[in-house]
């Protein structure tokens, strides 16, 4: 049996391509680990380039956290 539940992180991606229309503006999105290297992926969509930049994010996002 297997029990392999996804995980999910909550990193902070910036694109780097030039020319972007959010070049260097970081957004932060959940990502699931995949079973092979990288081990996170994210397309940017503006873009449509592989985002390499992507950086752990100190506290989860709470949506209904105090203001
Ligand atoms: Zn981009």
């Amino acid at each position: 049996m297997s029990n392999d539940e996804p995980t999910s992180v909550y990193l902070t991606a910036t694109c780097r391509t030039p020319g972007c229309p959010v070049e260097n503006q970081p957004f932060t999105a959940q990502f699931y680990a995949n079973a092979e290297p990288p081990t996170y992926r994210c397309i940017c969509l503006p873009c449509g380039q592989h985002l390499t930049d992507l950086a752990p994010v100190a506290a989860p996002i709470d949506p209904a956290g105090t203001v």
